[in-house]
This record gives structure tokens, sequence and C-alpha cells, in this order.
């Protein structure tokens, strides 16, 4: 427990690639020894590093609805740990963000992994966290997630849920109707 708190600590003293950054740096993770589900995510946006939590918009809320929890649940850091590639809002680019500072996760990743041992289910969102961790970094998302549904395991590509992606939710409709319940599935059981 002291190892991660002091972890915690060190990430959030953290200005490693500061001179990149388009503001001071301001990790934004949530972490917790007994967490039984780990969320790889991209980078905060500018509303979370303003708010000073992840997933407190659209796209967290739709998060939510795919995995089947409360809020309560989800910022719960004993029962789900948020550790997305990037830790610090990476700046805007023409269209959305740019990507998760590529320091970060071999800075940080394995550190704060190797302090959570009781993770039951990975879910990896967006393209960033699948080439880092899905075994078939080339794997388009949707082939990805179809690879999982075909051969269903304790790590899962998920879909990342921006708006942005409305248009793929849409000419994809078996991943609502086939995919989601699976997922919401695999949460239940992880969180007991
Ligand atoms: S993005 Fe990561 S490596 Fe860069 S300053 Fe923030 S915590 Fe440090």
């Amino acid at each position: 427990m002291v190892a991660m708190q002091d972890l915690i600590t060190a990430v959030t003293a953290c200005t490693a690639c500061k001179a990149h950054l388009p503001l001071p740096p301001k990790p934004i993770l949530q972490v917790g020894v007994s967490s039984r589900i780990l969320i790889i995510g991209q980078a905060p946006g500018l509303k979370a590093h303003q708010r000073g939590r992840p997933f407190d918009d659209p796209s967290g809320v739709r998060l939510r609805e795919w995995l089947g929890v409360s809020e309560q649940v989800f910022y719960d850091p004993s029962l789900i740990s948020l550790m997305p590639m990037g830790f610090c809002f990476p700046g805007s680019a023409e269209r959305g963000d740019k990507p998760p500072r590529p320091e970060c996760a071999p800075l940080w990743h394995a550190k704060l992994l190797a302090q959570m041992p009781e993770i039951q289910l990975t879910l990896l969102l967006g393209r960033h966290a699948h080439k880092a961790y899905w075994r078939q970094s080339n794997a388009s998302i949707t082939q990805a997630i179809q690879d999982w549904q075909a051969n269903p395991r304790s790590t899962i590509p998920l879909l990342h849920p921006s708006p942005r992606n409305n248009i793929w939710l849409k000419r994809n409709p078996w991943y609502q109707s086939e995919f989601l319940p699976l997922l919401k599935q695999r949460v239940a059981q992880a969180l007991g």
C-alpha cells in the first residue's frame, strides 16, 4: 500500500515531458492496489485536465453505459483503475487531441501494474492502448474486437467511447447488439 502511495506521489510530481506539453503537467489517473478492472485509455482531454477527473464528459457517460457500472463504482479505485497511455493533456490537434506523450507509458506503466495484483480484466480503449497492449499491434480496432469475440480472454479491446466514433458505431451494429452484452457480463464477473 505504501509503495503504491509513493508511486502516486512520484507520478503526480512528474515533469518528464513538460517541454512538449501545452500546459503545466497535471497527471490524471486513478489507481488502487485492490482494483479488479484496469482501463487503459488514451490521455486526458482539456476538460479532464481542468476538472482533474478522467471521463467526466460524454465519453465517460457512454463508457459507463457500455460497462454497466454506476459513477460510484467507476470512480472507486478499490474496484477500477484508470491508467491512460499518457497521464497529462497532450494538447489539441487539428482533429481531436494530440496522441498521448510517448514517454509516459514506458516510464510509469510497469511500475503501476506491479502494484495492482488483483486485476481480473484489462480494457483497452482506442488505438494507442491497442497498439501497446493488444497481441497483434497492427490489427485494426474492428479486427481486434472481432478477434476477442472469437477467442475471449482477460484483455478486451474496446472502441474509444468518444462521440467521434458515432459513424463507426452506426456502421457496426454488432458492437452494441453482440459485443456489449458480453462486455457487461465480463465486467460484472470481475467486480464480483
Ligand atoms: S505525460 Fe506522463 S511523462 Fe509526461 S509529465 Fe505527465 S506524467 Fe510525466
